[in-house]
């Protein structure tokens, strides 16, 4: 059978997949891909997706982010006994030039095991709550926990100097369960201060959630944008060249000249500009111009 038979238009419509969450992830990714593709959600009974790491560090992940996301669908697909799955995987972090800026990456996947494909998109933010602060018992920390959204934003507790597990409370719910945290994990640090870090677990992290329910929409866009050659779902980018000429001398700069957009499953391929349309750098980005 020719691939162009295997795919009907809107090949999700009306099917079910696992989404592999303990996090309530649903209510971000569940909306987009209902309204996009006709795709229900449903849960994985008895799937513990901390094993495959936490934003806590208690439990390392192993791997790289799409590894782990893709090992965490498989799981719940497994748990299910279902052939559709869906999982996301985040990270955040100091961003590597600017001093007390956070930069998270996300990163989503739709594996179907009917179709024999992997769709995946991911994005760079800026806008999580991702801080922490030391603080002292006696110190004015609940201004910081005002300041992140404290008790809708979580937070994590634990012992400033010590090894870094030896305290960690999460699921915090009032300002008395957060002092009597700060005060035990101070006692057990060797300078006598607590950590108090915000949660980036999806369902206590709400702007965590936002960019994940801005994550699911561009995914849901990729598997609704069939191949042109054989209609297989999730067409998009899968390589940028860069090279984007200077105006004013013509030297390939290091910005992106083209997209390469192609198909998961044939070898059809279609290079294409800029989304913005531009032709040529600034002169500014230019080695030769602006050594
Ligand atoms: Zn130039
Ligand atoms: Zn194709």
């Amino acid at each position: 059978m020719m691939p162009s038979q295997l795919f009907q238009e809107a090949p999700y419509r009306g099917r079910r997949a696992v989404l592999a969450t303990m996090h309530g992830k649903e209510q971000a990714i569940g909306p987009p891909m209902r309204r996009l593709l006709g795709l229900e959600l449903v849960g994985a009974p008895e799937l513990d997706t901390d094993r495959f790491g936490t934003f806590a560090g208690d439990v390392p992940r192993n791997g790289s982010m799409l590894e782990v996301a893709v090992r965490k669908a498989r799981e719940g697909m497994r748990l299910s006994q279902a052939r559709l799955g869906l999982a996301s995987e985040g990270t955040y972090g100091p961003h590597p030039d600017i001093p007390f800026m956070t930069v998270g990456r996300e990163i989503i996947v739709l594996v179907d095991d009917d179709a024999g494909l992997t769709v995946q998109e991911h994005l760079i933010t800026h806008d999580v709550t991702c801080t922490l602060r030391f603080v002292e018992p006696g110190s004015d920390w609940m201004s910081f926990l005002d300041e992140i959204g404290f008790p809708a934003q979580g937070v994590l507790v634990r012992s400033h100097q010590a090894s870094r597990n030896a305290y960690l409370r999460k699921d915090l719910r009032d300002a008395a369960e957060v002092a009597a945290a700060v005060a035990q994990a101070a006692r057990l640090s060797q300078d006598g201060r607590a950590r108090i870090e915000t949660d980036m677990r999806a369902h206590r992290n709400p702007s965590r959630m936002a960019v994940l329910a801005t994550l699911a929409e561009k995914l849901a866009h990729r598997i609704a944008a069939p191949c042109p050659a054989c209609r297989a779902p999730g067409f998009g980018v899968i390589e940028t060249h860069k090279g984007l000429p200077c105006s004013e001398c013509g030297t390939p700069t290091a910005s992106i000249r083209l997209h390469v957009h192609g198909c998961l499953l044939c070898e059809f391929r279609d290079e294409r500009g800029r989304p913005d349309g531009r032709l040529t750098e600034e002169p500014y980005f230019c080695s030769w111009c602006n050594p």
